[in-house]
């Protein structure tokens, strides 16, 4: 078999794994970022780890509620929890997709805007780098990294293992772009919603999930007008639909590529 015959057969093989049956409840790991002694970013009496605890509450609650989707939050409280933790209970989980919530600050208070974040394998921009940076400090255990990024294993790797490992990885990069673009399709949608944009930066907790993962940063608490609504009952609702309906609709649409790739 040709190597190109064989990544295809590989590939027709994995599509059929990754497809999930229609009966087959959406497994989302929903990530609170921060929590316990970390507090994320803090602007006057606003703490991200509240904010996006709250906030993934909501979202939990519509997930919930809706038997095509079930939900594992990392924490559910104001807890610490480290990163690569999280990683491993999303990878314990089987999850079909990760979403990480975080909430923004800046030096300027009129940067404001909901922002999407992917990894793929374009260079960062600057400012997103120092905010990966910023995000992943909760980290650092050489050991921990080494043993969760497969350790001496990984340079036991054989042709197919690496062509599959590739695959696994487009195909994951794919979806989390199309995850994206679906949070900020409903964005664009609503004329009253703040600016959303897409970027990429290496986030450790998007970086080493093998499923397709998203960090969402709702908004920032350094903008005052925007802190203000942050802290809102009826704006935190608001987010937590947007979020709900995006993954309704990112579903929707793996569904029917799964079902024209049977086919
Ligand atoms: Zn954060």
């Amino acid at each position: 078999m040709t190597s190109i015959r064989l990544k295809q057969f590989l590939c027709s093989l994995l599509l059929g794994a990754w497809a999930s049956p229609a009966f087959a409840a959406f497994h989302i790991v929903l990530d609170p970022g921060h929590g316990g002694t970390d507090k994320g970013a803090v602007y006057n009496s606003i703490k991200e780890a509240d904010l996006v605890l709250t906030v993934a509450r909501k979202l939990q609650t519509l997930l919930n509620e809706d038997p095509h989707f079930e939900v594992t939050m990392t924490r559910d409280n104001d807890r610490g929890i480290s990163l690569p933790e999280r990683v491993k209970m999303a990878e314990k989980a089987n999850a079909d997709l990760y979403v990480s919530l975080h909430a923004n600050a800046a030096p300027d208070q009129r940067a404001r805007g909901v922002e999407f974040f992917f990894q793929n394998n374009l260079p960062a921009d600057e400012d997103s780098l120092f905010l990966a940076n910023q995000e992943n400090q909760a980290i650092v255990n050489a050991r921990e990294l080494h043993s969760l990024s497969g350790g001496d294993e990984l340079s036991k790797k054989g042709d197919i293992a690496a062509i599959v490992e590739d695959l696994r990885r487009q195909n994951r990069m794919n979806s989390s772009l199309r995850l994206t673009k679906a949070l900020t399709t409903i964005w664009e949608n609503d004329e009253n919603a703040m600016q959303a944009t897409i970027k990429q930066a290496p986030f450790y907790v998007i970086s080493k999930t093998s499923m397709p993962a998203v960090l969402i940063e709702i908004g920032f608490i350094s903008n005052p007008r925007e802190a203000q609504r942050l802290q809102r009952k009826d704006y935190q609702k608001d987010l937590a639909e947007k979020i709900y309906n995006a993954l309704v609709s990112y579903k929707e649409k793996m569904d029917n590529s799964s079902a024209k790739n049977l086919n």
